[in-house]
């Protein structure tokens, strides 16, 4: 990742997850050409005329010049204020099929990690042993068909991997189209 970019405690590496890219475009916000563009989720009533660079995410400008929000507040109802408008109003949205939401763990915003399918979830059992819970939860019964549905992850369905910025333990949600 570029140094000059700022840094995003609940997004930390925005390149790899795909939502900043480097392009000659001039920001919805600051009208200059800073040589990043986000092009992630953005919610708004206004209208607004091109995306976002990085540093107009960071300081909170695009967000309160077009009072929208880069994420949905859903499942963070329970962290403060100040987390909550970092999150929603200060860090750049990923690409998903659902509306992007951020998970929570010790009681505070996780970090957005990235897009995953099985290979990568296998390497961090403790989100894998979190997503088989959450389906026990959700009424899914059979193991087989459990451990199924979790292999086959990445490809109609992936997984959306966060780190807790307390503890690090890793925490996943699926997201189907
Ligand atoms: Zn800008
Ligand atoms: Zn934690």
């Amino acid at each position: 990742m570029s140094a000059s970019l700022p840094f995003f405690r609940y997004h930390p590496d925005p390149v790899a997850s795909g939502s900043l890219r480097e392009a000659a475009e001039t920001c919805a916000c600051c009208e200059r050409d800073r040589g990043w563009i986000y092009t992630a989720t953005f919610y708004t009533a206004r209208e607004v005329n091109g995306r976002f660079c990085p540093w107009c995410i960071a300081d909170g400008s695009a967000a309160e010049r077009f009072a929208g929000e880069f994420a949905d507040s859903f499942g963070l109802a329970g962290v403060g204020d100040d987390v909550l408008h970092e999150v929603t109003r200060r860090t750049p949205g990923f690409h998903a099929w659902q509306d992007p939401h951020w998970l929570v763990h010790c009681r505070t915003a996780a970090a957005f990690i990235g897009e995953v399918g099985y290979a990568e979830l296998a390497a961090r059992p403790d989100a894998l042993d979190q997503l088989r819970a959450d389906m026990r939860l959700d009424g899914w019964r059979d193991e087989a068909r459990i451990v199924e549905f979790l292999t086959r992850l990445g490809s109609s369905a992936s997984a959306m991997l966060f780190r807790c910025t307390v503890c690090g333990t890793h925490v996943a949600y699926v997201d189907a189209s």
